[in-house]
């Protein structure tokens, strides 16, 4: 840094105390402030933005459990949970590839409301954590700002579930982060309207995509052989009709990708259609970077689908996610780190905390949980090195990059989420460390919240 300045040193008010503090509120941190809240402890949920849900709400992925088929077994639990209370709300609509539902990302945001309303979680929106309150390796809790200016939220423990290891990261732990280049690609997502459903609909079935046609020259895909026939709600051919006509820059070949839902009002939403490569989701400078080439690049989606998909002739842009959609950024070195073993042969682990379908998606590799494989998920996953007092869920749990590649998946961030705010909870009320808490209590907890671990 050629510059930099020294801010004076000053007081900051404790604004809140607890028991468990999660910072973050996509599926990861939800889960664990349920799940914590559940296990009889105080607990306090804080969010950068102005609603619950995380990729869910923020970025608009509405595919929670679109691996789900006949044979697919799950831990259920606050992920089932999320589905479940969704499609009462009138918030999911049935998904097109599989045996699940569809989340909408808008109903999402009062599903989540209600969840925390119930077990009486404190949520702390409009509030960023921007430092760790640390007592030499141990950390006491979190500062955050806001319009309120900086304030201070003390708790005897801390989930970190920003997904991008915010708290492990200052906090001082040790983080991995994929070279940029090697990191998957971000997307900016949107939602479309004016879509006539009859003829889009038609036109799929004309033509159905599977999930072979996911190679597309661009990129390779690895499947397990099963997969290659199976339909997916997958979209190339117009967009490889806009570059033969120069309507898509010749540069441009990465957009393609799937439809999430084709509501009955016209509705096409989940567009995850734009593939941005050597964004860095921990820069805010590359965000910014992205943030504009994404919105560009969907527009010549949107142009493309109105010229060459068959009832898409009068779309138009209904909404942009709120933010730019990051896959993959940093993740602890954990006491364990899962391995791409683990996620390939069905790893087992004396004390999981909650069980994954054998669903693998990313970096090229597509294996869909259509038999009844199966991983468990160690707790010790969520255990970063040389801090004290911390747990990280969601998608910077230990791992390499393949097994990655399964963790971060939305359900199962949901069931490590679980599982950190049942350790949490339970090393507060039996005086232990996180690194020392009875494991039997937290599966005897875990089964009585209706978790398969085993
Ligand atoms: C475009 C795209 C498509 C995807 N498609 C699918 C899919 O179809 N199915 C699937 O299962 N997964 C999918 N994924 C992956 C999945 O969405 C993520 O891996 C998952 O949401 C991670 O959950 P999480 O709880 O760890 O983090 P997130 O969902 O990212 O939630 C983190 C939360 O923490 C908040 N936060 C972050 N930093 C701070 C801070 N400093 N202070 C306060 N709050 C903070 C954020 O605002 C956010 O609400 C997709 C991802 C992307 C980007």
């Amino acid at each position: 840094m050629a510059h930099a300045i020294t801010e004076p040193s000053r007081q900051t008010d404790v604004i809140h105390e607890c028991d468990v503090l999660v910072v973050g509120g996509g599926p990861g941190g939800l889960a664990a402030a349920l799940a914590a809240a559940r296990t009889g402890v105080s607990v306090a949920l804080v969010e950068r933005f102005g609603c619950l849900g995380g990729n869910i709400t923020v970025v608009g992925v509405e595919g929670f459990a679109w691996y789900r088929h006949e044979k697919t077994v799950e831990a259920n639990g606050i992920g089932r949970e999320f589905e479940e209370r969704a499609r009462q709300m009138g918030a999911a609509v049935p998904e097109s590839q599989s045996l699940s539902y569809e989340i909408d990302s808008e109903g999402f945001k009062l599903v989540a409301d209600q969840l925390v309303q119930e077990a009486g979680v404190h949520t702390m929106m409009h509030r960023l954590f921007v430092a760790p309150v640390m007592d030499g390796d141990t950390i006491r809790g979190v500062i955050v700002e806001s319009k309120a200016g900086r304030e201070a939220i003390l708790a005897k423990r801390v989930i970190d579930a920003t997904g991008d290891a915010d708290i492990a990261y200052r906090a001082g732990a040790p983080t991995v982060k994929t070279p940029k280049e090697h990191m998957q690609a971000a997307s900016v997502m949107f939602h479309l309207a004016g879509v006539d459903k009859k003829k889009f609909m038609a036109g799929v079935k004309a033509d159905p995509q599977t999930y072979k046609d996911w190679a597309t020259g661009e990129w390779k895909i690895e499947t397990s052989g099963k997969e290659d026939k199976m339909f997916s709600p997958f979209l190339k051919k117009p967009f490889q009709q806009a570059l033969a006509e120069g309507l898509i820059p010749a540069h441009l070949t990465t957009i393609a990708g799937t439809w999430g839902a084709m509501h009955d009002t016209g509705e096409l939403t989940y567009m995850n259609l734009v593939h941005l490569a050597g964004c860095d989701g921990t820069d805010p400078d590359s965000m910014t970077h992205f943030e504009m080439e994404g919105r560009k690049q969907a527009m010549l989606a949107i142009e493309a689908l109105r010229r060459f998909t068959p009832g898409c002739e009068g779309v138009r842009l209904r909404n942009f996610g709120m933010a730019i959609g990051i896959r993959d950024t940093r993740k602890i070195d954990a006491a364990y780190n899962m391995t791409e073993q683990d996620v390939r042969e069905q790893g087992r682990f004396d004390d999981s905390i909650g069980i994954y379908p054998e669903f693998i998606d990313g970096y090229g590799i597509l294996i869909l949980p259509t038999t009844g494989r199966y991983m468990q998920i160690p707790y010790r996953s969520m255990l970063p090195k040389g801090v004290k007092n911390l747990l990280v869920a969601g998608r910077s749990i230990g791992g390499d990059r393949i097994s990655h590649a399964a963790t971060r998946n939305m359900a199962c961030c949901a069931v490590a989420g679980q599982g950190a705010g049942i350790g949490a909870a339970l090393s507060v009320k039996s005086g232990t460390t996180l690194d020392g808490v009875s494991m039997t209590s937290v599966q005897a907890e875990l089964a009585r919240q209706g978790v398969r671990y085993l």
